[in-house]
């Protein structure tokens, strides 16, 4: 069978690494998701263990506390573990992608040693609030505001924040949050709202996390809206330059895309990987289902959007590593892996039958999960605008 295990482009070390959290993720994530997904919580000691086989540190160099490998090993540890647990998954790619990865590129050394040391080995967990109730897909139209209290040098942050991802765990260390500082003319001669990034530390009075949604799925993944009143933080929290928030949290939703159709890919396997299973097994009518040619045909065509899929994150994440440009693969990179996901989802719950639409059977919990597969770090639309942009074309 296809699997990433065999691809040419992958290193020894990197074929061992997905082998490694492949078991993890059969022997000690899959065994529990179900409870995991009723209980709707994030298991900690799960998070914890991820930390102790290096997860966290995989893209980061051994001098900041890191594994010193690269992107394409994060992204082979998020597909591995979203073959069983889509939640579990996304809490490894929004930690490293959307958490640590802007602190490791545009931290101060001070900023750098304060907070990398902890989340690099998974003892704690950082978040990026980006989005608001009237900023999601376009989010320049920040409302959030810092201004600086000139008599103590401090930055005032008022405002609020939806849908942020690993934000009010017990763990949770920091969560960095883009605000409007000022206004800068662009090159059309407009005037825009300046953003830029600002490091707050869970538990600083006047942030409030707010209850968790209830979700559709992705319910063992920590998800809250933020309030943010009057809430101070120094100086020296700014990250990164002021009136920079917006460029550089476009490189973290670039480079963010990638894991995040790697994670698709890895649901889009599992759907495949329990379907073929159970077509093996179910007998109707006096013999397995898989012996029908109809079914046999959608598992192939299964196979196919996942191979289709890999293929489509590897590119992206190579060139990542070889400092290429890699927006618009990035893109396509999502868009496919989400569409395979969903149809994944869509066929190995018909395959299972009735007993795909029961929650306890995983195939039930990818068919809910893999929705916001299309949405998160921009949806199927956004996509599609980036990539023809690329084009040329004005979207
Ligand atoms: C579980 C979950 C976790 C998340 N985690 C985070 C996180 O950690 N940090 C964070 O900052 N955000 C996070 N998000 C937010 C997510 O990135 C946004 O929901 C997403 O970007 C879409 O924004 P929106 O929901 O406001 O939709 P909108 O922007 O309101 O879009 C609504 C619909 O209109 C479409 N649309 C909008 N403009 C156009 C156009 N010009 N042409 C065609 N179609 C268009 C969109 O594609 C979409 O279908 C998370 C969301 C969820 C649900």
């Amino acid at each position: 069978m296809i699997s990433e295990t065999q691809s040419t482009v992958l290193s020894d070390g990197q074929r061992k690494l997905s082998a490694v959290v492949r078991e993890f993720a059969d022997q000690v994530v899959a065994p529990a998701a179900y409870r995991y997904d009723t209980e709707r919580r994030l298991p900690v000691e799960i998070i914890e263990q991820m930390g102790e086989l290096g997860l966290f540190g995989l893209p980061f160099p051994v001098d900041v506390g890191g594994q010193g490998k690269d992107y394409v090993s994060l992204c082979l540890a998020v597909e591995a573990l979203a073959r069983v647990d889509q939640s579990i998954a996304v809490t490894l790619e929004a930690g490293v992608g959307l958490g640590i990865m802007p602190i490791f590129r545009h931290g101060t050394d001070e900023q750098k040693q304060r907070w990398l040391p902890d989340l690099v080995s998974g003892r704690a967990l950082a978040a990026f609030g980006l989005t608001e109730a009237g900023a999601g897909s376009d989010a320049g139209a920040t409302r959030t505001t810092a201004r600086r209290d000139e008599a103590t040098g401090e930055w005032v942050i008022d405002g609020s924040k939806q849908f942020i991802t690993n934000s009010g765990t017990p763990i949770t260390s920091v969560i960095t949050v883009t605000a409007v500082t000022g206004t800068r003319t662009g090159a059309d001669g407009a005037t825009h709202p300046e953003l830029s990034s600002f490091l707050v530390p869970s538990g600083t009075p006047g942030l409030t996390v707010e209850p968790s949604y209830d979700k559709v799925g992705w319910h063992t993944s920590d998800t809250h809206p933020l309030t943010l009143d009057g809430v101070r933080v120094p100086a020296g929290n700014l990250l990164g330059e002021q009136g920079r928030g917006y460029a550089n949290f476009l490189r973290a939703l670039d480079e963010g895309r990638i894991a995040f159709a790697a994670l698709a890919t890895g649901a889009a396997q599992g759907c495949l990987e329990e379907a073929l299973r159970y077509a093996k097994e179910r007998e109707v009518f006096g013999h397995a289902i898989g012996g029908n040619q109809h079914i046999a045909f959608t598992l192939a065509r299964m196979q196919a959007r996942v191979h289709s899929a890999r293929l489509c994150w590897l590119d992206a994440a190579l060139k990542q590593v070889h400092g290429k440009p890699f927006k618009a693969e990035a893109s396509v990179a999502k868009l496919v892996g989400g569409e395979a996901a969903m149809a994944n989802a869509r066929d190995a719950s018909q395959i299972f039958g009735g007993y795909g639409f029961l929650n306890e059977n995983a195939v039930a919990r990818h068919y809910r999960d893999s929705k916001i597969l299309e949405v998160g770090e921009g949806t199927t639309e956004v996509q599609l605008m980036i990539i023809a942009r690329d084009l040329g074309l004005a979207s």
